[in-house]
């Protein structure tokens, strides 16, 4: 049996930025190995992140040929999408990147371990002391197929990611419905794509991000999309004025949304798919897509370990703000948490889980980060920049309330969202009257109107009292680079008055940034006084 120091479970985001962590910082050769059972990059770069945002630049490129003609650009014939390229371009752009953390990993020296693990705590009573677990790899290679290697850890870092959630849909298990009925996974799978061309009408289940960033992308491919949502509105976590506007975008391109509807059945009838919502109504599709969230991936620990982990009911397990579970020497970092399933969030998570782990096993008795910043210290910095920047108690502890008010969320869709803290209607609810909130509609911006992007607003929530930030949405061009801009600020303490006294290059999108943290005070120049 060989033995690691590390042992890392997973090579998605959390877990191959936990191993590379845990090796920059590791001062006495600990050994380090990762087991993955598929590709290097987990589901952000195999069937996620990645392939959704190469898909998204594509089906942006088709708007521009639309547009064209309009900027006085004469095209002649209409540009159409070949989906069997489109998706060679995809791979190709994936396959590279995986090669690349592959490379990652060996340069750190990490061992690569191809194959799927089973964890479990070691029974050995003369070695369970100081290797406590054991993870058995079956190897998938051709060479060892079917066989099982068996290593043992110390440390194990969990981060086995998420799966598409399944939900129970009557008439689905019929094989003609079933045929017709993909996940994300299979819908961005070349192999398993049961779509050889782009399908005439789509229907899709969930209006949450992956059904928003779907509905983008296939509307653009040219099918008739139909959303359908089970609650009252799409993306119902975000700021309410937000939400509003993606769904009016959404709708203005031609896509058919349908809130407060439940799918009750679905059939098949030679020909199509017969959609059946509860209300009575039924929808015609060719294509079903099931986009109704994720769920942690946690079948492969051994039983009494996994009660020992205390899943919750959606199987997600517990860890602290240092990704440690309620298993000594066992760190859960990423989707398997369930705290914030983003790919940015789980490099941090594994930050932290690796900073922890190699300072447990060096035995340091305060904790270092790798600038050499105790970790204690650091949370304690973080806790003292936030309260003595922003002086208030009000807002959430960085340390412990770290996921996710302080990451930034995005979805592609068209326009883009960027968002961070709170959305108004929380502010209002946590803080009343306390809160002011500054808007700055693109429409009164340079760039986007010399782009073309005249739809969407920029809205920045913050306390009356000292201005600190307490929330940024944006709905308009950039927005997911625009809000890195919001991170960086809140993260470092700024308020709005700071925020806005910052020169910003002209024309840009950015000024609508420090447009809406102006008129938070009603200073934005661009904007009339609201008195
Ligand atoms: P994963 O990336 O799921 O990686 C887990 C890895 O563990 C997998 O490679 C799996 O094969 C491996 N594994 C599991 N069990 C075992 C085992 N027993 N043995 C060996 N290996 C095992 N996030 C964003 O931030 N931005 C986006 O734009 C974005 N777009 C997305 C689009 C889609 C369609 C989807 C589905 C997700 C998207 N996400 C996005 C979410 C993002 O992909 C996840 O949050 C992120 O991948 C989580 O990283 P992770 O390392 O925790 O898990």
């Amino acid at each position: 049996m060989k033995n690691y120091d590390i042992l890392v479970v997973g090579g998605g985001p959390a877990g191959y930025s936990t191993a590379i962590h845990a090796a920059r910082k590791n001062s006495r050769n600990l050994k380090i190995g990762l087991v993955e059972a598929q590709q290097l990059g987990g589901t952000c770069l195999n069937r996620g992140c990645i392939p959704t945002k190469t898909l998204i630049e594509t089906a942006r490129l088709l708007d521009v040929f639309a547009e064209a003609p309009q900027r006085g650009i004469e095209v002649t014939g209409s540009a159409t999408i070949d989906l069997a390229k489109a998706f060679k371009y995809k791979d190709r752009i994936v396959k590279r990147m995986s090669a690349g953390i592959g490379v990652l990993l060996r340069e750190n020296g990490i061992d690569s371990i191809t194959g799927k693990a089973f964890v479990r705590k070691n029974d050995d009573a003369e070695s369970n002391e100081k290797f406590p677990f054991v993870v058995d790899v079956t190897k998938a290679d051709s060479a060892k197929e079917g066989q099982t290697e068996y290593f043992s850890a110390k440390k194990v870092i969990l981060a086995t990611g998420s799966v598409p959630s399944v939900v129970r849909i009557p008439g689905c298990e019929t094989p003609d419905v079933s045929a017709r009925v993909l996940d994300s996974d299979d819908i961005l799978d070349e192999k398993s794509f049961s779509l050889q061309s782009v399908p005439k009408r789509l229907a899709i289940l969930g209006g949450g991000v992956i059904g928003v960033e779907m509905a983008r992308i296939f509307k653009a491919f040219g099918s008739e999309v139909h959303l359908i949502e089970m609650l009252p509105r799409l993306l119902p976590f975000l700021d309410v004025e937000v939400s509003d506007a993606l769904t009016k975008s959404l709708k203005a391109k031609g896509i058919k949304v349908d809130t407060d509807k439940k799918l009750s059945e679905a059939k098949f009838d030679g020909e199509k798919l017969l959609l059946n919502l509860a209300d009575g109504e039924t929808i015609e599709a060719d294509f079903l897509l099931v986009a109704v969230g994720r769920s942690p991936f946690i079948e492969t620990i051994d039983k009494e370990l996994l009660a020992e982990l205390r899943p919750d009911r959606r199987g997600c397990l517990p860890v602290d703000e240092m990704m440690k579970s309620t298993v000594p020497g066992l760190f859960a970092p990423g989707d398997v948490n369930g705290k914030c399933m983003l790919a940015h969030a789980a490099i941090e998570m594994g930050r932290r889980a690796a900073e922890t782990a190699v300072d447990e096993l060096q035995h340091v008795e305060t904790p270092t980060t790798l600038d050499g910043a105790t970790t204690e210290t650091l949370l304690e910095e973080y806790r003292r920049r936030i309260m003595e920047k922003k002086g208030n108690s009000l807002l959430p502890n960085m340390d412990e309330e770290f996921f996710p008010f302080y990451v930034p969320g995005c979805i592609y869709g068209e326009p883009e969202i960027g968002f961070l803290g709170w959305s108004e209607h929380q502010a209002r609810e946590k803080l009343g009257d306390a809160i002011r909130v500054g808007r700055f509609p693109f429409a009164a911006n340079g760039r986007a109107a010399s782009v073309g992007c005249r739809d969407g607003f920029v809205k920045v929530i913050s306390l009356k009292e000292d201005k600190s930030i307490v929330g940024v949405h944006i709905v308009g061009p950039c927005a997911s680079e625009l809000i890195n801009e919001a991170a960086t600020v809140l993260h470092n303490g700024g308020n709005v008055e700071q925020w806005a006294s910052a020169v910003h290059a002209h024309p840009t999108y950015g000024e609508a940034l420090i447009g809406a943290a102006a008129e938070s005070f009603d200073f934005s120049l661009d904007l009339p006084p609201k008195r």
